[in-house]
């Protein structure tokens, strides 16, 4: 993993500074990966896009924001880090529409997802979970978003089907996808789906 200098970056609102580590590269090597798209990667850090300003509560997207390259550590030295939003604060974007487009709407929308959603740790067995009325609506809201006519997207909705029950919508866009691809993760989702688990899965 290459890091350059720390990125300071403004609240848009009370012009708060806060810090972010700017990552040049990384690779997923010895990564972990879940069906909900989520992952954890040693030498790729789960990047923050949307942050909440501590000082005004202003919930933005940083890279809609005032920022700049500091020129050494010691600019930034001190400064809060910016810091992903809570499952409340999702809710609450969500709910006020703080969002300027589709793929901003999609990307709150798939982080309120995955951290309703248990991550089952190497051989841990998927689970069965019940379906709460905010994971259901914010599901629903997701499959609605979503593109049907992209092979990735049709896979993330197969797999939100599967998370709410709809077992048999879920094999008909998995048998979609095996027209043109067999993959091992597809094959997965496939196979909790005939057991009828609901709970997300640790990919293979
Ligand atoms: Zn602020």
């Amino acid at each position: 993993m290459i890091i350059g200098n720390p990125i300071i970056i403004q609240c848009p609102v009370c012009n708060t500074n806060y810090t972010k580590t700017s990552i040049l590269s990384g690779n997923t090597f010895g990564g972990h990966f879940w069906s909900d798209g989520s992952f954890f990667a040693p030498m790729l850090p789960d990047q923050v896009v949307f942050t909440r300003c501590t000082e005004c509560n202003t919930i933005f997207n940083i890279s809609n924001s005032p920022y700049h390259e500091a020129l050494n550590y010691e600019d930034a030295d001190g400064l809060p880090t910016v810091e992903h939003l809570s499952k409340s604060e999702l809710l609450e974007a969500i709910e006020k529409k703080i969002y300027i487009n589709t793929n901003e709407e999609i990307y709150l929308r798939k982080r309120l997802w995955q951290k309703l959603n248990n991550h089952p740790w190497k051989d841990e067995m998927p689970s069965t979970f019940a379906i709460s009325p905010e994971y259901r609506q914010n599901a629903e809201a997701l499959i609605n978003l979503l593109d049907k006519s992209n092979e990735d997207e049709i896979l993330i909705i197969a797999e939100l089907h599967r998370n709410l029950g709809n077992f048999n919508e879920c094999i008909v866009l998995i048998n979609k996808l095996f027209e043109n691809r067999k993959e091992e993760r597809i094959l997965q989702i496939e196979n909790a789906c005939k057991k009828k688990i609901n709970g997300t899965l640790q990919y293979k």
